[in-house]
């Protein structure tokens, strides 16, 4: 066995902090807030406030925490005392005394940190049996040995595991389990042996044999006796609380969630009383709403003669609270509202308080011993979207909390569950992840591998739900992708090809998965250690990255949901951020309106080269690309032009009189070069040329780099005639619209831009059109703006020369976060999860906006544009402009709108007013 050696815990070294108080008995901790006795023990100390019967107890401040990682490992002067003092006080209201033989004092030290962390620290019960207290907790207890040595073989159970072993840093030999396990297994086995299942069949003699057995083994694997002293097991368990603030499961918690290192955590002490007494006694959780459904209907379960952790394990069936708790699973069983009337009715009451209080639904832990109720804890409880959304609903109409708190009280991943399917939480369950890549569409999905973007489109077309498995994905697998139910890669970022389309479409993806071997040719899949083959049924979870084995049950949360229009209403009400979307086809548009969008941020041109319909548009393009001469290229424009019109002109429409920022043509033209012979052939024939000839012409586009090459507003310079024929479509469209009567505002945007001299050679490309446009139509004028993207470093920096020219900015962030970085974002699958697994990076840049780097420019281009022009428009484009941090970081620095794909709009209208609410809040 490994052994690292246990930290220094004694108390009473020659530290700083005599005199201060390290110690509040739950009587004086009302209104000294959570900061200090942590929400366990604040919260507890509030119920002894309101009267409720509460089993008396003390709380350990977070202070002592922070002075014990501070002072390797030890505790501050005066705790000791302070520590033995609080004791006493509870000895003196419970009538018992600690370690007394014959009227003994039992307590358990619970953590609490200011914000739950459930699960994540320790807690030790039942503290103060001994050898000695033993005999006398036997005739307290009217002779129930049963009942004591169930007790004391939990306490060695969870004493030798969480402060024997743990605490003093001891990790098992991979060979060995942990001394829990080893303690598990003799206790089952005892069961086998005596043809027992359950822990209840096992009498007092059994569990006598059974402790003087832990003890033995906890020497024997452990090196140390199992204390015998009743100071020393609180101690212990003081010192395991403390420690287990910086065990691993803690620290990863507090990574994920942001809780900082320094806020410490609390240890509240508090004196035992027992649900294990016989049929008057009990245990049991309730909710003051439902947590799965957000019904204002007190929930709960609970077990007649059973300790608090068998309710939590699941090891019996719990009875259900009251009527309102009753299911298919429960119904049989006796309610509590049944068997005990007068304390359910007492318990009610004191939900009712409590809620009324904390002002949010309460996580309550009772029990009740010997036909008295004690509340052990309450906390705001956990809820899932459907819930969270309708609580927040209610509590504003009935006046308990205000808007603002209304909107603060859903996060953006709760709504997120609103918005799409999802694996059914039971079965995700007990499902193990075969894999993990990004998550980069949200939602479940489960479906058939196919390999090929062909086989998808055929097997959908059998109506059969089929997962597209890539290595990576490019354009030409577009139509493969819209018809997969969801689609998985082992390569690319959040930003890559993958991600982008399918968010935009609302599908479950996962990119970046590299634990995945793809054999496309062989048709194979592997993944820890197992092969899966065309056909068989794999399970997504887009929302989190997780691959399952097989079909898991799905569960529709997407229904109407009238509750959330409302409650997305009121955070507009509070917002300052306007909201649009990225889209690039009318029935996008439409889709993104109905969630909200206030307009478009971003139409990517190219976008009509991709996918359904996109045939003849492509031919046509693909033409112009491999032209050789100006005479050759205007004559394809000439053919492209009216689609290019057609798809503006829609949604131009289908956003009428809001604006749409159209970007004229961005990547590479080699993109677009076809490469299955029929078409090379085809498109030779068109052009009157060999395929030795087209070819060749292919061949002279190829680029080292494309992402840094002929792309963007560079195409538009050497080739003028390709930014006319785009413009010249936008502002047909518009005039066409105008004389029937609709208001378009179109928005015109060159990206990759670095220079200003860029910006006004395309100016006057745009102003000659613009010219001709309005004197064909006879209109006096067409409503619209000249801007660009900022999304190469240079343009940053020089955004007060831009300016002058553009009339607006957008923010590209996922070119601005490659270009700034230096990683291609269809690349950092590689080396990207390595840099986030060492702390090289805290997360991904191209999920949330670096702030520190990325975020500077963002702040520089806003402020040097705006010294330049003052009312310069300013939104954000890249796939950021739907991430809530980054929201609230655009919201931070001024801009005036985040653009992001229409399944996010309602989470951007979430994030955009928490963002202005926790604004106001500092002020
Ligand atoms: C960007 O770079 O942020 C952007 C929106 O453009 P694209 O993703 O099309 O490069
Ligand atoms: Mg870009």
């Amino acid at each position: 066995m490994a052994r690292k050696s246990g930290a220094s815990r004694e108390s009473g070294n020659a530290q700083p902090g005599a005199g201060k108080k390290w110690v509040y008995s739950f009587e004086e901790g009302k209104g000294i807030g959570k900061e200090i006795l942590g929400g366990k023990g604040s919260n507890l100390s509030d119920m002894v406030g309101f009267g409720l019967p509460v089993p008396p107890g003390f709380t350990i401040t977070t202070d002592v925490c922070t002075h014990y990682y501070k002072n390797k490992r030890s505790y501050p002067e005066g705790l000791k005392e302070q520590v033995e003092d609080a004791m006493k006080r509870i000895e003196k209201d419970m009538g018992r005394m600690f370690g007394d033989p014959e009227n003994s004092l039992l307590v358990s030290v619970r953590s609490g940190a200011r914000r739950s962390m459930p699960g994540m620290m320790e807690t030790v019960l039942n503290i103060g049996l001994t050898e000695k207290t033993i005999p006398g907790l036997i005739k307290q207890s009217g002779g129930n040995g049963r009942f004591v040595y169930d007790a004391y073989r939990r306490l060695i159970m969870m004493y030798s595991d969480v402060v024997m072993e743990k605490a003093e840093g001891i990790e098992p030999r991979d060979d060995e389990s942990g001394i829990r396990k080893q303690l598990e297994k003799i206790m089952s086995d005892m069961k086998k042996k005596k043809g027992v299942t359950s822990d209840t069949d096992l009498t007092a003699a059994d569990l006598k044999t059974l402790c003087g057995i832990f003890k033995a083994k906890v020497k024997d694997v452990l090196k140390k006796e199992f204390p015998d002293d009743p100071y020393e097991q609180l101690w212990g368990g003081i010192g395991a609380v403390f420690a287990s603030w910086n065990g691993k499961r803690a620290v990863s918690y507090r990574r994920i969630e942001g809780i900082p290192d320094e806020w410490g955590t609390a240890v509240s002490v508090q004196s035992m009383v027992f649900g294990n007494m016989g049929n008057d006694s009990a245990t049991g959780v309730a909710f003051s709403r439902n947590p799965a459904t957000g019904e204002n209907k007190f929930y709960g379960e609970w077990l007649v003669n059973a300790q608090g952790e068998d309710v939590v394990a699941g090891i019996r069936t719990p009875n259900p609270l009251n009527e309102d708790t009753k299911s298919e699973h429960n119904r049989h069983l006796q309610s509590l509202e049944n068997a005990m009337p007068k304390i359910y009715r007492e318990l009610l009451a004191y939900k009712d308080r409590l809620e009324k209080h904390y002002k949010d639904m309460q996580d309550i832990e009772f029990t009740i011993e010997k036909d008295r109720l004690f509340m052990l804890q309450c906390r705001v409880g956990k809820r899932n979207g459907v819930a969270a959304v309708r609580m927040a609903m209610e509590m504003l109409s009935e006046k308990l909390i205000a808007k603002e708190e209304a909107v603060m009280r859903v996060t953006p991943e709760q709504l997120d569950e609103l918005l799409h399917p999802i694996i059914d939480p039971r079965a995700e369950m007990e499902a193990a992840a075969l894999a993990k890549g990004l998550p980069a569409g949200p939602g479940g999905a489960a479906g058939q591998i196919v390999f090929t973007a062909r086989d998808a489109v055929e097997w959908a077309k059998q109506g059969k739900k089929v997962i597209l498995v890539r290595e990576e994905t490019n354009p030409e697998d577009v139509e493969g992708m819209r018809a997969a139910h969801a689609i998985l890669t082992a390569r690319g970022g959040m930003t890559s090809h993958a991600a982008l389309v399918a968010r935009g479409w609302g599908k479950c993806c996962i990119v970046g998965c590299g634990e995945l071997h793809i054999h496309t040719i062989k048709k194979e899949l592997s993944a820890a250690g197992k092969t899966f083959r065309e056909g068989d049924w794999i399970t997504l979870n887009g929302s989190k990255g997780n691959v399952y084995e097989g079909k898991l049950q799905m569960m529709d949360a997407t229904e109407e949901n009238k509750m959330l229009h409302e409650f997305l209403k009121i955070c507009d009400s509070v917002r300052k951020l306007g909201i649009r979307t990225n889209a690039d086809t009318p029935e996008d548009a439409k889709k993104a309106r109905q969630f909200g969008a206030e307009g478009i941020g971003l139409f990517r041109t190219e976008h009509m080269f991709y996918g359904k319909g996109s045939d003849e548009p492509l031919f046509r393009l693909r033409k112009m690309i491999v032209s050789k001469t100006e005479e050759e290229r205007r004559r394809a424009l000439d053919e492209l032009f009216p689609f290019v019109k057609r798809d503006i002109k829609g949604t131009l429409d289908a956003m009428d009189g809001m604006p749409v920022v159209i970007r004229l043509l961005d990547p590479p033209l080699h993109e677009f070069v076809p490469r299955e012979k029929a078409k090379v052939e085809q498109l030779a024939k068109d052009l009157n040329i060999s395929v030795e000839e087209l070819e060749k012409r292919a061949e002279d586009l190829h680029e080292s780099n494309p992402m840094m090459g002929h792309r963007g507003v560079r195409l538009g310079v050497t080739y003028p005639e390709v930014s006319e024929m785009q413009v010249r479509a936008i502002f047909e469209a518009a005039a066409e619209l105008m004389k029937e009567g609709k208001k378009p505002y179109p928005e015109i945007m060159i990206p990759v831009v670095c220079n200003v001299k860029e910006l006004q050679n395309q100016q006057a490309i745009v102003k000659n059109v613009y010219d001709e446009v309005v004197a064909k139509y006879k209109l006096k004028s067409i409503a619209h703006m000249f801007g660009t993207m900022i999304e190469i470093p240079r343009a940053a920096l020089v955004a007060d020369k831009l300016a002058e020219v553009a009339e607006f900015f957008s923010y590209g962030t996922n070119d601005l976060t490659q270009m700034g970085f230096g990683f291609s974002r269809d690349d950092i699958g590689a080396f990207v999860p390595d840099y986030i697994r060492k702390g090289v990076l805290p997360e991904d840049p191209f999920q949330s906006i670096d702030q520190e780097g990325i975020g500077e420019l963002i702040k520089i281009g806003i402020e040097r544009g705006r010294r330049a022009r003052k009312g310069l428009e300013v939104g954000i484009c890249g796939e950021h402009g739907g991430e809530p941090r980054s929201i609230e970081f655009c919201h931070k620095v001024g801009m005036d709108y985040v653009s992001c794909s229409p399944f996010r709009v309602p989470i951007a209208r979430l994030a955009a007013a928490q963002a202005a609410i926790k604004e106001e809040q500092k002020k």
